[in-house]
């Protein structure tokens, strides 16, 4: 079979034809150069408005890269037209398989991207033997074309999130679609002030924003106003993931302080490693771990407090009647301020003064899955494990959007995956 003939079936490039092909020395390696050639009689097009226009002359032979055959660097091989175009003058005419003066075809852009989004980005580059500077700009290019051609109707349920980045206090603020099946990432921008989420707001639109059904979000308070504002309709819910989360920070507060003290007093350390156990739900422990655990609760020592109470509160989310629900947590929070555990007893404080919000899950319950956000957070986190590659924040923002925005990919290879 002809090379021709599988390309034929890969690409169709209007007014085109693919011409021979041969192996030439590329940068020291032997490659597959495909020569394409304009159809006779047909006229270059202009870039800009599509129209055929007068040849004006030809410009010397190009390399585009295109997907990798085999072991074998692939190119296609043309001389460009330049187009006389009476509007917009003379312009180096349209070629279906790249955009502008890009070197790559758009097929392997979006081909190194789909890999990208499997591999680290200097993983795909090894393998395919190109730059990490190549790979980066064929993800920006799916990126770029998947924000621009991405569809924004019927989005009823988003979730707002703040992620560490970086060293240091760096946060990202990341809003995701939740309506099931559709879940992905919408919208991420560094820090996490209120206009941060304003500038969501705004890019999302007015007309959108009214149409929001619910938001679920964390205590921080910027977020908490830039919703009311301007999401009016939504119901904001502070969902379970986010307020389990800061118990978790009190306990873990709390066993620091208590690891130090015993240092300090220079006693037995019996909290030694326990952090996992404090954490985890109990569910989630192994044999030898639960043993551990019944060994510590045996204790009268704060960290130990601190875990059965948060234990105690994972009641509050089984209750049918959102009624019962709230004379639990008036209670729990009741019991809580009579204790001694500072960091548990703000935990008791942000919830007595975001209770509307909190009693809202009750409201929205099992129409939004808590584990949503949970869920989509933890693969952001993966994927900025993975970026050791990236160094700025544009960088990592069109990474997150590439693995978590569901985005529409540039037309093209529909064979390869
Ligand atoms: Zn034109």
């Amino acid at each position: 079979m002809l090379i021709k003939t599988v390309l034929n079936r890969l690409e169709h490039f209007k007014s085109f034809v693919f011409g021979a092909v041969t192996f030439q020395t590329v940068n020291g390696s032997e490659a597959l150069i495909i020569e394409i050639k304009a159809r006779a009689n047909s006229k270059p097009e202009c870039p800009e408005c599509g129209k055929r226009c007068k040849k004006r002359d030809t410009l010397p032979t190009r390399l585009f890269e295109y997907v990798p055959f085999w072991a074998f660097k692939v190119f296609f091989q043309y001389s460009p037209r330049r187009a006389a175009c009476p509007v917009h003058g003379i312009k180096v005419e349209y070629m279906p398989w790249a955009y502008g003066k890009e070197r790559m075809t758009t097929s392997y852009k979006v081909y190194l991207a789909r890999w990208a989004r499997r591999l680290s980005w200097k993983e795909t580059a090894d393998i395919f033997q190109t730059s990490w500077e190549s790979v980066y700009r064929a993800v920006q290019h799916v990126v770029e074309y998947g924000l621009a051609n991405r569809n924004l109707d019927s989005i009823t349920e988003i979730g707002v999130d703040e992620i560490k980045v970086f060293i240091g206090h760096k946060y990202l603020t990341m809003v995701y679609q939740l309506n099931a099946g559709s879940r992905r990432l919408l919208w991420c921008g560094m820090e996490r002030k209120t206009k941060t989420l304003l500038r969501f707001f705004h890019e999302f639109g007015k007309e959108r924003c009214q149409n929001l059904k619910y938001v679920c979000s964390d205590m921080w308070v910027p977020y908490l106003k830039v919703i009311r504002k301007k999401a009016p309709n939504a119901l904001n819910i502070l969902d379970r993931f986010h307020i389990m989360k800061k118990f978790n920070e009190a306990i873990d507060q709390i066993r620091r302080g208590e690891v130090k003290l015993f240092k300090a007093e220079s006693q037995e350390n019996v909290l030694l490693n326990g952090r996992w156990l404090l954490l985890k739900r109990p569910e989630n422990l192994n044999e030898k771990q639960t043993t551990r655990l019944g060994e510590l609760l045996k204790l009268n020592i704060s960290s130990i407090k601190g875990y059965l109470l948060r234990e105690d509160f994972q009641r509050f989310w089984e209750y049918k009647y959102p009624a019962a629900a709230e004379k639990f947590l008036d209670n729990w929070i009741t019991r809580t301020l009579q204790t001694n555990l500072e960091p548990m007893k703000k935990v008791a404080t942000m919830l007595r003064s975001h209770k509307p919000l909190i009693m809202n899950w009750f409201k929205a319950k099992g129409l939004l899955s808590s584990g949503a956000v949970e869920g989509l957070n933890l693969k952001a986190k993966l994927t900025m494990r993975k970026a050791y590659g990236f160094k700025s924040p544009e960088c990592l923002k069109m990474a997150l959007y590439h693995t978590l925005g569901k985005l529409p990919e540039p037309l093209c290879l529909h064979i390869f995956s």
